[in-house]
């Protein structure tokens, strides 16, 4: 069966190919393939010729709303060859227009809005006061309606929220029901790696996990993910959200004598010794059971009866959630999530976890986990998957961390674009590197006359990535503002996505007189905007964008040298590739486009076994030659092109 919609380019066949052949054998594919290679289209027709066959459902997991857009986009463009239908599916954050409607129930965790709106579902049917009226509207309404619609228009998330906000009915619940009825489901990460959250799709959806087909859309993402999903925190701000409950609810004993706010004001106690003892900079590693001997000293206990009371705190945080709910307020209960976190916390399994005080305005302890393979685990259940990006070498590494067969697929599609359209250069006397700049502070300053230099000679919208905001703020401070002589716009670590979105438009809007942008490698803007002709032409890379050598760093680093014995190649080259790889990748994202890129950092030669790295002695001179050749060779083309036509009109 041919699903491909379009006229296929350069690769895509072969990416089609290698994705349907995995899936047919029940295997797992890694693909690296750059912008514009067409990666959504050939992995919905790979995985859809191959799963038709079977019966099995496409789950395609995506970052971003925009993303899930474009897999139904591509959908109703196969569904012109024939019909698949999809469906995309987002948490009740987006799509209850209960929760859209109050600001204190957006903040719910979705086991909290599941648990509310099961309330609400059982008080509309047993027509019971503070019932949903729109759940109550939506089994008034024709499902065959909703379905032919849905069925026909392949509409977005958003489509869909729209649709049903014209007619005052659920989207949230009508998607559950038409899950059932999808060959392709689109869903965030969190709707597979997250393991309760996964066990209720997998109902709705009405298949075994082990015909599930995954797809894991810019899949560079996945292994912080799934350490992130595993991990646990404890802030002091929780820590007094706990004390206001225990004041509004009763601060009950939770043992003969042990109240919750005696358990809370000495979690606080050692959270302030932590910072004194273990806190280096960001955070610092915390003796494996510090925090539990701290309370069984305070409180005379074995370790046994402080488990016990965080079991009761749990069952009284339970109580609480319950008398939240009855009287319609989110079933949250602060005492819970504590006694929750006490309970992980003495159970932690150190193989795989390490415990940190983390530092900042509001001090936490954290229990981070090593290992993403942890959270990624169910994937080895899935009939196959396929894992696509433009940024995931070294794919062997990918492929370990989150724990993939050793016989998986990997594959790297070259990039379609014209490789001369790209250039770039390093410059070798500087460098960011700890040692080096401690040793000889005079580093900053001439990086930032190389910086000052490129930016007033080369009139092109440029953005400038620096590997932290800790380090552009330094060059802030050095008045590098008052030497640039273009419009500087600054992306904040604090803004919204509204304000970095306006920075980012007022940048692309100055282009035509080519205005500068500092960002942050890693950060929002290098990993997921898109700045395609003249809306970026040139990207400067202040220094290698290696991981900071916190405490947690260093301890991934050993844990993947014990497993792997590659703990730097892992966790810290491979990282620091992809980081520069994501910031320079913004330049070109078109076949016209045409971009340079300068890393300044003589460690830029350690990659030349990757990609392509020119020294410059005379960085502005070399990339204004460069900007010269590309104008020539596109003016020699379009020469070729109009002769080319001229002669085929008087032939
Ligand atoms: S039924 Fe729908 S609208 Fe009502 S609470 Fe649940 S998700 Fe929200």
């Amino acid at each position: 069966m041919d699903l491909f919609p379009y006229v296929p380019r350069k690769g895509q066949l072969e990416m089609v190919e290698g994705i349907r052949n995995a899936v047919r054998n029940r295997g797992h594919i890694v693909i690296e393939s750059g912008t514009g290679t067409g990666k959504t289209i050939c992995a919905l027709v790979g995985c859809l010729e191959a799963s038709l066959e079977k019966s099995n459902k496409v789950l395609y997991l995506t970052r971003t709303n925009a993303q899930q857009q474009q897999v139904l986009k591509e959908l109703r463009e196969i569904n012109k060859r024939h019909r698949v239908f999809g469906i995309g599916i987002q948490g009740r954050q987006s799509t209850c227009p209960l929760v859209r409607r109050d600001p204190d129930l957006r903040s719910g965790t979705p086991e909290e809005l599941s648990k509310l709106c099961s309330e609400k579902k059982r008080r509309t049917v047993e027509e019971l006061e503070g019932g949903c009226k729109f759940y109550e509207a939506t089994i008034e309404t024709p499902f065959d309606e909703i379905e032919n619609y849905a069925m026909s228009e392949i509409p977005s998330v958003e489509e869909f929220v729209d649709y049903c906000d014209r007619r005052g009915i659920c989207p949230y619940e009508l998607i559950k029901e038409l899950i059932v009825k999808a060959t392709v489901v689109t869903a965030p990460y969190a709707y597979f790696f997250v393991g309760y959250i996964r066990e209720t799709l997998l109902d709705w959806i009405s298949q075994p996990i082990s015909e599930l087909v995954v797809i894991v859309d810019e899949a560079h993402n996945l292994p912080d993910y799934g350490r992130d999903v595993k991990s646990i925190h404890l802030t002091e701000r929780g820590l007094q959200l706990v004390q206001r409950e225990a004041d509004e609810f009763g601060n009950i004993d939770i043992l003969d004598g042990l109240s919750v706010l005696d358990v809370v004001s000495e979690v606080d106690h050692a959270l302030q010794m932590a910072v004194d003892e273990y806190l280096l900079d960001e955070d610092g590693l915390v003796p494996m059971r510090f925090l539990e001997e701290h309370l069984m000293h305070a409180f005379t206990l074995n370790s046994r009866m402080l488990e016990l009371a965080s079991r009761q705190m749990m069952i009284y945080g339970e109580l609480i959630r319950e008398r939240k709910k009855e009287v319609g307020r989110l079933p949250r209960s602060y005492i819970y999530n504590f006694g929750a976190f006490l309970n992980f916390w003495m159970n932690i399994d150190e193989q795989y976890y390490i415990k940190l005080i983390v530092g900042g305005e509001a001090p936490s302890f954290e229990g981070y986990c090593l290992d993403p393979s942890l959270a990624t685990a169910p994937l080895l259940d899935c009939a196959a998957s396929v894992h696509m990006s433009g940024t995931l070498s070294p794919l062997v590494e990918y492929r370990d961390s989150i724990g993939l067969p050793v016989d998986t697929t990997l594959k790297s599609i070259p990039s379609p674009f014209p490789k001369k359209n790209r250039k770039i250069f390093f410059i070798d006397d500087v460098t960011t590197k700890y040692d080096d700049v401690t040793r000889d502070p005079e580093i900053i300053d001439k990086m930032g006359d190389y910086l000052v230099n490129i930016c007033n000679a080369v009139k092109r919208n440029t953005v400038v990535f620096f590997p932290s905001f800790s380090l552009m703020q330094r060059f802030l401070s050095n008045g590098i503002l008052q030497r640039i002589k273009r419009k500087v716009h600054i992306e904040s670590r604090d803004m919204s996505q509204t304000e970095l979105m306006e920075t980012v438009t007022r940048f692309k809007e100055d282009a035509a007189h080519g205005s500068i942008l500092f960002a942050v490698a890693g950060g929002r803007i290098s990993e997921g905007l898109d700045f395609p002709d003249r809306e970026l032409e040139l990207a400067l890379i202040i220094g290698i964008p290696y991981p900071k050598p916190t405490a947690r760093q260093r301890s991934l680093l050993h844990y993947y040298e014990m497993k792997f014995g590659r703990g730097w190649e892992y966790t810290v080259r491979a990282p620091a590739y992809r980081r520069m790889l994501q910031a320079i990748g913004r330049l070109i994202r078109t076949e016209r486009d045409v971009g340079a890129a300068v890393i300044l950092d003589r460690r830029a030669k350690q990659f030349s076994d990757r990609v392509e790295v020119f020294p410059t002695k005379d960085v502005v001179e070399d990339i204004l030659q460069f900007y010269e050749e590309r104008k020539k060779g596109a003016n020699t083309l379009k020469v070729e092109q109009e002769n080319a036509k001229n002669s085929y009109m008087d032939g």
